[in-house]
């Protein structure tokens, strides 16, 4: 099967997707189409210099929509960036939300659009048992969604995490109204990010596809998403990274991305959880974290997936299918773009694990893992992810 050559179209699931290279001009078109007259364009600090910024508020003057800049949006974004941007929203009047940027810029605007009509604090909000019954709907902004990488693929997502400062943990903030209405996938934003990020990012998107794919529940809708997006990132994702300027390269990441972000509504896993305590703590880059992580959980699960890897195997066309395979073409993967082998790359240290590992064992993803994980074995990935012990 050949692959199609005409990288555009126009996609109602898991809610209206423009794709293609060049969508950007649309942008204005979209929001008035949601009944915004003067949205506010929100994004974190970094980006907010760029040119990928800068002319997409030239684009939004050309066509004649007015909008306020927020960009006081740190990475890995906190209780405050919501909370300031929620004082901005309302002091402009604004009457709709752009979130554009990668993960902490899509995440950080998703929760200031929920907010801006809510009397309850932010972390009421957090995804425990029925809490987002507390949110009242109509108090949301609408949002269009612009990501500017291709990883997170939060533009497709109905949660934000956001770090509670009060004792630095991540919280998933959940409302199913928070996926936005609209999302403009322009693969033509992210041909300037560096060789780094885009690896980085590129494996949280691949990270989420397999931990979706291990997961023990029952989907099999997100399972066959996930399995495609594997392949997605296996065969484009180095091209990603060594020719950022192509273009058929990065629109096959970007599409890989909102797949793994779908496919994880069947569940994420142990990479996860070791993740954001990483995060949270020491600020590492979600992504890269990630990516370290990756061959150490997977190979712990190896007695509870290893049937699906096998399947996965075969479906990515590696020679001798098996368990193995998978595993050396991901640790050959990682070598290629150059993502380290272990986890003091990011600053992680022998005496912060007695730490990580508690707050990993309380991290929503654990649910996921097809194997039971608590502080003790959580905390053996870590030592093994710092020795370098596959
Ligand atoms: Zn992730």
């Amino acid at each position: 099967m050949s692959e199609p050559t005409n990288l555009r179209g126009n996609w109602n699931y898991p809610t209206s997707i423009r794709f293609g290279a060049g969508r950007i001009s649309e942008l204005a078109e979209t929001c008035r189409s949601l009944g915004m007259s003067n949205p506010l364009f929100i994004t974190d600090a970094g980006l907010a210099k760029l040119p990928v910024v800068t002319d997409t508020l030239a684009l939004l003057a050309r066509d004649g929509l007015p909008c306020g800049l927020f960009s006081e949006i740190q990475a890995n974004p906190v209780g405050k960036n919501v909370e300031d941007g929620v004082s901005i929203y309302k002091k402009g009047g604004h009457d709709g939300v752009i979130a554009f940027g990668g993960g902490s810029g899509l995440d950080a605007a998703k929760a200031i659009a929920l907010m801006v009509g809510q009397t309850r604090p932010l972390f009421d909000f957090e995804d425990r048992e029925d809490w987002f019954t507390r949110v009242d709907p109509e108090g949301m902004a609408p949002v269009v969604a612009v990501p500017t990488t291709s990883g997170t693929g939060s533009e497709v997502g109905r949660a934000s995490v956001i770090t509670d400062e009060s004792d630095h943990t991540k919280k998933i903030i959940f409302h199913p109204k928070m996926m936005p209405a609209v999302v403009i996938a322009d693969p033509g934003l992210t041909v300037d990010l560096p060789p780094k990020i885009t690896a980085a990012v590129g494996m949280d998107a691949l990270s989420h596809s397999l931990e979706a794919y291990c997961s023990p529940f029952y989907h099999p809708m997100a399972q066959g998403i996930a399995l495609e997006s594997i392949r997605l990132v296996k065969n484009y994702l180095p091209t990603a990274v060594q020719d950022g300027k192509n273009i058929e390269a990065r629109s096959q990441m970007m599409v890989a991305s909102s797949m793994g972000a779908t496919a994880f509504q069947k569940g994420l896993g142990a990479m996860h959880s070791l993740s954001h305590p990483c995060g949270a703590l020491l600020n590492t880059h979600h992504g890269l974290t990630i990516a370290i992580v990756m061959p150490y959980v997977l190979k712990f699960n190896r007695s509870a997936v290893e049937d699906r890897i096998v399947a996965l195997a075969r479906y990515l066309n590696l020679p001798n299918p098996s368990f193995d395979a998978v595993l050396n073409w991901i640790l050959s993967l990682r070598e290629q773009i150059g993502i380290p082998h272990t986890l003091d790359a990011v600053g992680v240290k022998e005496e912060h694990i007695a730490e990580l590992a508690k707050m990993a064992e309380n991290d929503p993803s654990c649910g996921g893992n097809p194997i039971a994980v608590n502080a003790e074995n959580l905390g053996k990935l870590y030592k093994d992810a710092l020795a370098g012990r596959l």
